[in-house]
């Protein structure tokens, strides 16, 4: 009998004991840093690591261990590097750039990246919940320069197609929003979310629907996930990609190239690399623009032009994301 989505966030390893019984390793007993998961939990799909490589070294198992690193304080690194909470319009809505605003569903995700930018967002005093939807709702009505809602969290996926669907029905009455941009890690992490219920209701929308998924490494993509993307893909659901640049998990050019060919294998175009956002507790991540520029030139001799992703960062307070050329 199959598990459906709920089961088997319920299979979660959430836990040091969890990750051993999954791995059966021992030895990362000793790397796990029970402070840093005091900080930040973990939280990871049993099938995110059903194909470890190198356990010391696996580059799926950095992006969600809890290190020994994650509670040095740098300076420069802060709790919200993007400027999320000075751009919150109503309980929820943030809204920077001009056209486009994000909607932040809820603080849930299927997995618990240790590098996220929001990994000390306070969902909580944000007042994030369906009963708080309707402040945002007037903001989208009275501001017609918005043409596209970015769903975002947290994990938007997180919630149930009922109320996904909800939300999605009262935003297409309002006129001007023709655009929906569905940002989630849930397709690769978590296949069994994407239910047919959830692609009828992004495909019978009236808007123009594209998803965005967050894969920063080609063994993210496997058999596993692999029907949930074509099935997304024949829906004419438009799929991009956008990675993060991670110290040690993603930064060379062999690494790069073999996951934007995959992610085109899939039906899924690279979009953004982003520089790491400077956020407290992730900068053992970081790679330097300077080298991040570099890897982008190797990269494109390897590549043709449609599957180079854009270089960007966040620079809190800019009009839009910055392109590093
Ligand atoms: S899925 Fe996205 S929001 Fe959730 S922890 Fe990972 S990066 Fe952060």
């Amino acid at each position: 009998m199959s598990i459906d989505w709920q089961q088997q966030l319920c299979n979660n390893i959430k836990s040091v004991d969890d990750l051993i019984k999954t791995t059966a390793n021992e030895k990362l007993r000793t790397v796990f840093s029970s402070h840093a998961n005091q900080q930040f939990k973990i939280k990871i799909p049993t099938g995110f690591l059903s194909n470890l490589s190198d356990i010391e070294n696996d580059p799926l198992l950095k992006q969600v261990l809890p290190h020994a690193n994650e509670t040095q304080l740098t300076e420069g690194y802060l709790h919200d590097p993007v400027g999320d909470m000075d751009a919150m319009a109503t309980p929820g809505l943030i809204h920077k750039y001009k056209n486009r605003v994000l909607f932040i569903v809820t603080g849930a995700c299927a997995i618990h990246c240790r590098y996220c930018f929001r990994r000390h967002f306070p969902y909580s005093d944000a007042q994030i919940n369906k009963e708080n939807w309707e402040p945002a709702f007037n903001y989208l009505r009275e501001h017609s320069e918005i043409s596209e809602i970015i769903l975002s969290g947290g994990d938007p996926l997180m919630v149930s197609n009922e109320k996904l669907n909800y939300l999605i029905q009262q935003l297409e009455q309002i006129e001007h929003i023709k655009r929906l941009r569905i940002h989630t890690r849930i397709p690769s992490v978590l296949p069994e979310r994407i239910d047919s219920e959830l692609i009828s209701i992004l495909q019978n929308s009236r808007f123009l629907v594209s998803l965005v998924t967050h894969i920063n490494h080609a063994n993210e993509l496997n058999e596993s996930n692999k029907g949930v993307f074509k099935q997304l893909k024949q829906s004419e659901i438009q799929l991009l990609n956008q990675s993060v640049l991670l110290a040690n998990v993603n930064n060379q050019a062999k690494i790069l190239i073999e996951l934007s060919e995959k992610l085109y294998e899939y039906g899924i175009l690279p979009y953004y690399l982003h520089l790491l956002d400077p956020v407290q507790g992730a900068a053992h991540f970081f790679v330097k623009e300077a080298d991040a520029i570099s890897l982008m030139d190797e990269i494109r001799q390897g590549l043709p032009g449609y599957l180079m992703p854009n270089l960007v960062k966040e620079i809190a307070g800019e009009q839009a994301k910055t392109r590093i050329l």
